[in-house]
């Protein structure tokens, strides 16, 4: 509204200030007066006002005079008698319209054509009409090729394109067609861009959206904008919906029966019924993006909605060198640039935090007037950008660094050695959003339901190994274990207390597990004994732990050599994958040595591995 104010108090002052501001107004009895000293050069004589010219040597607007018309019978005789030029003016219909008068009815006018813009866009009729912006060809295509370092999210991407491409032939093949594809990752590591990148390959129109364009106060609008946006998308397919930010209204339902977050669940449930509602025949994909996959509404993952799950990683130095190496093609680069060195320089740094630090280092360069971007300007970039990102977090020193990768390398080699535990995918030391500094994930080889006694126990060693390797090389413990010991400590209990795996107590199940099936929160677990055996209870659980933190060092302690050699290729890196690190365990040490007699001594007993993710998440 700010630019009709301006012209509104424009106008009024345009008006209002010529009226009142006729300098050149003089009493009739003065222009007579003039007029008989013959100083007076023409006139023109209005119904009501005479204007014109005095002589002299001023400009035209200083000699310009105004009087107010009398009823002068005399007046054109005196005029013929000086020898002043004289005409006559009709006067418009204007002039007999007062000034304010005009300005007034100019100014409702603008105010009118204002209200009235403002409405269609913005007002009633438009309130439930989906905000997402529309981009078809026309708009700059994004290719792959432009997107480096996440070669396994392109791979999966790939067949979305082909089935954008043609949607028929996969129709003929019958199979399970995609629906929704949810890109997972930290801010800045290239969804919005993979997104792009798909339309663009697919060559299909591409409705963008964010989470939070569809959250409004009032119930049924954001519903109404979903509806609206797929409404638009079917008339155009094929095509795909992006939704970035799909956190801001896919949060989980609450089970609060009062909740009052109605309007969330409306539009949240509308997003569910259309992802339901559209056959995929038709070539309508909707991806989505998120950081925060942990609070979305499980429904959401659903077959048949985002089922597809891509993970947007971290790049990793190679990674880092190959975005480098996409966004330095913008720039003119003098030849000193060794990208593979600022690769290594940046750990932890996501493609947008990448581009922004090519960008500044042109910036540098070109403030010196330098002909080319040379590898100081890029020193000094990096320590712009990484000032800019260490609130983040994410700059952590050499020795931390060292810390962390005893730490993985700890959890990794135990789990690569020991005969009971899911082989190891990946060890990485990239830092992740959450705060964690490195993990190690481990993919089990098939499909669990239950759990041995001896499964349990290898289990804890390798959330203890992590520990158990810091305490090994630097004699003390970092804060980073916690959430180890944490977890270990509730297998313990577990074992112990509802799994009968006591030594002491037998085959008796303490605890009672109360918690609903249907809600995630709230219930708690019944105690069923007395203070005494409470104490043994924690006795035990003390000696189950204490017994698996000692067999991760004395196992640690054997492969010492392995690992310090392991850590510095680790350090290096910055990923291993899980058959690498068996690959260079076998080179420095022969591994499983000593410890499967060890832990086969234990018989197994079966449990429930409810504990237990299907994918063993070790920070
Ligand atoms: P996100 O959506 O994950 O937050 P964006 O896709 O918006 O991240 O990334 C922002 C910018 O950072 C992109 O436009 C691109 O210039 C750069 N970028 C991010 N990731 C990559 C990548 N993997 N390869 C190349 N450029 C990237
Ligand atoms: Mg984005
Ligand atoms: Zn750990």
């Amino acid at each position: 509204m700010k630019p009709a104010i301006t012209i509104l108090l424009a106008l009024a002052v345009f008006f209002f200030g010529a009226g009142g501001a006729d300098a050149g107004e003089i009493p009739y009895g003065e222009f007579k007066r003039l007029l008989k000293q013959g100083k007076i050069e023409e006139v023109v004589i209005g119904p009501e006002t005479i204007h014109g010219y005095m002589k002299g040597s001023g400009t035209e607007a200083t000699r310009r005079f105004e009087t107010v018309r009398v009823g002068d019978p005399d007046l054109i005789s005196d005029l013929q008698a000086s020898g002043t030029m004289y005409s006559g003016s009709r006067g418009s219909a204007w002039g007999s319209i007062p000034g304010w008068m005009i300005s007034l009815g100019i100014i409702l006018l603008i105010w009118f054509i204002l209200s009235r813009r403002s409405s269609s866009d913005r007002g009633l009729m438009g309130f439930g009409k989906s905000k997402a912006k529309l981009y078809t060809q026309e708009y700059p295509k994004v290719s792959f090729s432009e997107v480096a370092g996440l070669e396994e999210a392109t791979e999966e991407l790939k067949e979305i394109v082909e089935f954008l491409k043609a949607p028929q032939r996969f129709q003929l093949l019958g199979g399970r067609l995609p629906k929704g594809v949810i890109l997972v990752g930290s801010p800045g590591t290239g969804k919005t861009l993979l997104a792009r990148a798909v339309a663009g390959e697919a060559g299909v129109p591409f409705f963008s959206a964010t989470g939070s364009d569809f959250v409004e106060m009032y119930v049924g609008v954001g519903a109404s904008r979903v509806r609206d946006l797929f409404r638009q998308a079917r008339e155009m397919t094929p095509c795909l919906i992006f939704i970035d930010e799909l956190d801001a209204l896919g949060k989980a339902r609450s089970s609060h029966p009062m909740g009052d977050h109605q309007e969330r669940e409306q539009t949240l449930n509308q997003l569910l019924s259309e992802m339901d509602g559209f056959d995929p025949k038709q070539g309508l994909i909707v991806m989505a993006a998120t950081n925060r996959p942990e609070i979305l509404d499980q429904a959401l993952l659903r077959p048949g909605r985002f089922d597809v799950n891509i993970l947007v990683d971290r790049p990793d130095v190679r990674g880092r060198e190959a975005i480098l190496e996409i966004h330095s093609k913008k720039i003119k680069m003098a030849d000193d640039v060794n990208l593979k060195v600022l690769a290594s320089r940046t750990i932890g740094m996501v493609g947008a935090d990448l581009g922004n630090l090519v960008n500044q280092a042109a910036l540098l360069a070109a403030r010196k007037n330098k002909q080319a971007v040379d590898m100081a300007d890029f020193e000094e970039a990096i320590d712009r950008v990484q000032t800019g990102t260490q609130k983040k977090k994410w700059v952590i020193s050499k020795k931390e660094r060292r810390m962390v990768a005893y730490h993985e390398l700890g959890h990794a080699i135990t789990a690569t050695c020991l005969p009971h535990a899911d082989p190891v995918h990946k060890v990485t030391i990239i830092p992740r959003s959450t705060g964690s500094l490195g993990h190690t994930l481990q993919l089990p080889a098939e499909d669990r339901y239950l759990m041995t006694k001896s499964e349990l126990i290898d289990r804890m060693t390798i959330l203890l190994g992590g520990r158990a390797a810091e305490e090994l090389v630097f004699g003390e413990h970092s804060t980073g274990a916690h959430n180890d010991l944490d977890m270990a400590s509730t297998i313990a209990r577990k074992m112990i207390t509802e799994y009968g795996m006591s030594r002491v107590q037998g085959p008796i199940a303490f605890e009672k597990d109360q918690r609903s099936i249907f809600l995630d929160s709230g219930g708690g677990t019944l105690k069923t004994y007395s203070q005494e055996t409470a104490r043994e209870i924690d006795d035990e659980i003390k000696q189950l732990i204490w017994e698996a933190y000692e067999k991760a060092k004395s196992l640690l302690t054997e492969k010492r050599a392995a690992l310090d050699r392991i850590v510095r290729i680790l350090l290096e890196k910055e990923i291993l994958e899980g058959d690498e690190l068996k690959r260079l365990l076998e080179i420095y040490d022969s591994p499983l040595h000593g410890v499967r007699m060890l832990s086969e001594s234990i018989p197994p007993e079966t449990v429930s591995p409810e504990i237990i993710p299907q994918k063993a998440n070790l920070t």
